[in-house]
């Protein structure tokens, strides 16, 4: 296996938390106070549990305050909004995440569209998905963010390529889009009535890959050269013959090597890089709330 076409986002986020948590103590210096994340984890679900844990520590890390809110499955909404207007209205929260997904009794659209657009540090207000779609400055959610990073840092200008995006969500596969076309990409999206995925695959230089579905994409799909990010977390079942419970992404990663520029590994392409720019983002909004410049590089 050539490792030149394997895209290292673990290596990369490292680099980018460290550079968030080296800006930290000018902004202390000159805002009196440290940026802070304020992170929401409604019920008991392991996976979230992680996700916030995760969110806490590297906060910790990057020199930041992080306040953590763990409410029951029986909060209502009404309960659950009020706590994002107090955060709303406290000065040393900076960033606000209520953890995806909320209980069924709970409207997540409702619960994300109280949060303070400035400080709507995921993207998912549509006050952000709005000024990402034309072109203003927006708070963009930190996975397509990070896949951006990726491709930018391997292929430098992507103006003019071809780029497909499968999958639609409004938290990866139409934010990405939008990412994609403001760097004057070709972008189609594909989703799960598109026809002949194949064919469309075939075509692109840089495909995105965010369909949740495991090893969907074979490797004969793919032109000789293409970059591929590949988002999908996708855990096999204990019992799938050899693969034992193993982590994979939407592509077929061995297939996929024969034919590819270079592809994010999975685990350790894109995970790494959502959390580093969680980081980044709170560290903007930081920035822009005190009215200081955001550092550049980020
Ligand atoms: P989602 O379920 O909201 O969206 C999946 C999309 O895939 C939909 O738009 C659907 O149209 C499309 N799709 C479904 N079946 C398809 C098919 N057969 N052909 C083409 N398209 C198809 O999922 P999401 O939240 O966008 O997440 C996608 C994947 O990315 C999941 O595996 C998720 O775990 C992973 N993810 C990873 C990170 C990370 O940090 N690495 C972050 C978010 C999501």
């Amino acid at each position: 296996m050539s490792s030149d076409k394997i895209i290292d986002g673990k290596a990369f986020a490292a680099g980018l938390r460290q550079r968030v948590a080296s800006a930290v103590p000018a902004f202390v210096k000159a805002a009196g106070r440290k940026p802070g994340l304020a992170v929401v984890l409604v019920g008991d679900d392991p996976a979230s549990q992680v996700y916030v844990g995760s969110k806490k520590k590297a906060t910790v890390e990057a020199g930041m305050e992080s306040f953590e809110y763990r409410l029951p499955d029986s909060v209502s909404q009404g309960e659950l909004i009020t706590l994002v207007e107090q955060l709303n209205a406290d000065d040393g929260v900076d960033g606000i995440l209520v953890q995806l997904p909320l209980p069924s009794h709970i409207d997540d659209k409702a619960v994300i569209a109280a949060i303070d657009p400035a400080k709507d540090v995921d993207g998912f207000h549509v006050v952000n998905a709005g000024r990402l779609a034309v072109g203003e400055d927006a708070f963009v959610p930190c996975t397509p963010l990070g896949c951006l990073m990726l491709l930018k840092d391997r292929l430098g200008d992507l103006s003019g390529k071809n780029a497909v995006v499968i999958g639609r969500s409004n938290i990866v596969g139409k934010p990405m889009a939008q990412l994609l076309l403001a760097e004057n990409c070709t972008v189609t999206i594909a989703h799960s009535r598109t026809e002949d995925l194949a064919d469309v695959v075939r075509r692109a230089d840089i495909i995105v890959a965010a369909v949740g579905r495991p090893e969907m994409v074979k490797g004969d799909w793919l032109k000789d050269g293409a970059i591929v990010i590949d988002v999908g977390i996708n855990r096999l079942a204990p019992t799938d013959g050899e693969h034992k419970g193993r982590l994979v992404g939407d592509v077929a990663f061995d297939e996929a090597l024969g034919h590819v520029g270079a592809i994010t590994p999975v685990p350790g392409g894109v995970g790494p890089m959502t959390i580093a720019c969680l980081l980044r983002n709170t560290l903007v909004a930081a920035h822009r709330r005190a009215g200081l410049l955001a550092p550049e590089g980020l």
